[in-house]
């Protein structure tokens, strides 16, 4: 034992963006053995995800801009919905409010890395609030993905896109007007 042994450099950690496997579990369960299923397979090309492992965000992203491109944007809030549906529990008596809190927390359970983007609710009243995202997704996944978490709480909310830009034009975010 050395005291003057001098301390190994840390060397710094790649950072690498990435999603868990569970959010592509669940978008490879909602589109199953359709055409649908078979073009994001092709453009993912890492097999059935594994729920316990993570995966780089970037070929998830992008994967899910090459279905967006083929598919019908119902199909894409389809995807979206049902990653809510696995991701988010019921919230019955609960505010939509307090559902919409959860969001930010959520997101940061299965995506980590500095560039994947941020996800802000802000309550705009009593039975409205606004959702801010600046992630990849392509826009109708994230919109089919928060109406299904309002809808744990409120089954009747609707969500609506504000005009403020949207990402699938170019711009950096898309925000939602959610009422209940
Ligand atoms: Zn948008």
């Amino acid at each position: 034992m050395s005291s003057a042994q001098s301390p190994t450099p840390a060397v710094p950690a790649t950072v690498v963006t990435t999603i868990n496997g569970r959010i592509i579990a669940l978008a490879q369960q909602s589109l199953g053995q359709t055409e649908a299923g078979a073009i994001f397979q092709a453009a993912w090309g890492l097999g059935e995800a594994d729920p316990d492992l993570w995966y780089p965000a970037a070929t998830w992203f992008s994967a899910c801009r090459q279905l967006a491109g083929q598919v019908a944007e119902e199909t894409l809030q389809t995807i979206g919905a049902a990653v809510a549906d696995g991701i988010v529990s019921p919230m019955g008596a609960v505010s939509p409010h307090a559902v919409l809190a959860t969001v930010h927390t959520v997101f940061q359970t299965y995506n980590c890395g500095e560039s994947s983007g941020i996800v802000a609710y802000v309550p705009t009243g009593p039975h409205s609030a606004e959702i801010f995202t600046s992630t990849q997704m392509p826009c109708a996944m994230s919109m089919g993905y928060f109406t299904a978490v309002v809808q744990r709480a409120a089954t009747t909310a609707k969500l609506v896109h504000t005009p403020r830009g949207c990402r699938n034009d170019g711009a950096t975010s898309c925000v939602y007007h959610v009422v209940w």
